[in-house]
């Protein structure tokens, strides 16, 4: 009996000493410092990502001014069909907030997150004083040869039930537009799905062949239309801090894609 007590007691002793050597806590440890060390290399990747971002350039045009110019420009290069050089847009329903300054203080948010995201962002205005028409919105970005011009507007109908963001791009089968007609569709395509996954109401994506800003670009653009300043709710969430964030926000994650796939 004594043989198998004295047996008992040694397999008791070296399995505790197994058991201590193996000291769970330092293993967490050592587990713990393999997932933060997995983490370095991610964020040190991203970093990697950022430096290639910083050759990409943006364009932002907050779409209008604070006051319109009537004189005519034409809608084309070398088209002898002309429009307003520019105008001061639509006003808000519930806000009374005219388009011009809601464009721009998105496209201020916007900016910032696309900052962050390590792009350069150039902007057509940054105060509502100025008078820069459509085709010579277009032609900053040209000269620029930015990889991205993102429009931001609003809308405005008589019907003031209709709702939603709509998205603008130039249209496929027009002589001034067609070679700038698949980045920029792609795009549009990326900022949709980003819209609709983050909740935001769209109605879609529309080529237009009557933009002066579309048919002077020789560089992609999407015009987003974020909503409707004739609807009384939806001109209040364009105003909304939050709501702008997260719509510009989408908008920033669709393009930071397209340029990815791009890269
Ligand atoms: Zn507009």
């Amino acid at each position: 009996m004594k043989k198998y007590r004295l047996l008992v007691t040694t397999i008791i002793a070296i399995g505790i000493i197994i058991i201590g050597t193996s000291n769970p806590i330092s293993n967490l440890y050592k587990s713990t410092n393999l997932i933060s060390k997995g983490i370095q290399q991610k964020d040190d990747k991203k970093q990697d990502n950022k430096t290639n971002e910083k050759n990409f350039l943006i364009y932002i045009d907050p779409g209008h001014q604070e006051k319109g110019d009537p004189n005519p420009e034409p809608v084309a290069p070398g088209s002898s069909q002309t429009k307003a050089r520019v105008s001061s847009g639509a006003t808000g329903i519930a806000t009374k907030k005219p388009e011009y300054v809601l464009n721009l203080e998105a496209s201020t948010v916007l900016k910032h997150i696309l900052e962050g995201k390590g792009y350069n962002v150039m902007m057509t205005r940054e105060t509502h004083d100025v008078n820069i028409s459509n085709a010579e919105r277009a032609r900053l970005a040209n000269d620029k040869k930015a990889d991205m011009v993102i429009r931001i507007h609003a809308d405005s109908l008589d019907n003031s039930g209709k709702t939603g963001a709509s998205i603008l791009i130039p249209a496929k089968e027009s002589k001034y537009t067609s070679n700038i007609y698949d980045s920029s569709s792609q795009c549009a395509k990326l900022v949709k799905n980003q819209m609709t996954n983050a909740g935001i109401n769209v109605n879609g994506i529309f080529e237009r062949n009557d933009l002066t800003g579309f048919n002077w670009s020789e560089v992609p653009v999407v015009l987003v239309e974020m909503g409707f300043l004739s609807n009384y709710n939806e001109d209040q969430m364009m105003s909304n801090p939050d709501y702008q964030r997260k719509l510009m926000q989408s908008v920033a994650d669709g393009v930071e894609e397209y340029l990815r796939q791009k890269n």
